[in-house]
């Protein structure tokens, strides 16, 4: 099994494109993970249950990120970055949510944690309206 490892992460890319490229740069397919940095915008979601459907915002400026985690597991057989993130602005304003495509890098310090034993796929679960690992 890969060891636990430090990247740090190319100014201007996608943050989101950017840590997945980390871990299937190293076939690492399960995996937890913490990063901090500095972003130039971003695109944050909040999963509206009612309407089983992301609502997402767009935050424009340089932002803090005081903290971003997730998993990686597999989602049509590909390795999948699942990540939520807390951004703050000039104001020390935070906002948080799931994190989406669109969040340019400024500076960003990936911890990531390869977790062993079988890699979960993650299917459609109709009760939630998301795609979820199975229950055990
Ligand atoms: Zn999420």
């Amino acid at each position: 099994m890969s060891e636990p490892f430090f990247a740090r992460l190319p100014k201007d890319a996608d943050l989101l494109d950017s840590i997945t490229g980390a871990f299937k740069e190293r076939s690492i397919s399960k995996a937890s993970f913490t990063l901090i940095g500095a972003v130039e915008g971003a695109i944050l979601a909040y999963y509206d249950h009612q309407e089983r459907t992301y609502k997402s915002k767009q935050f424009s400026g340089l932002m803090e990120i005081t903290s971003c985690s997730g998993n990686v597991s597999f989602k049509d057989g590909q390795i999948f970055v699942h990540a939520h993130i807390i951004l703050a602005g000039h104001d020390f304003q935070c906002y948080g949510g799931h994190l989406m495509q669109g969040a340019k890098i400024f500076a960003a310090e990936l911890h990531g944690v390869p977790v062993s034993g079988e890699t979960p796929e993650r299917k459609f679960d109709d009760p939630t309206g998301l795609f979820l690992w199975a229950e055990k």
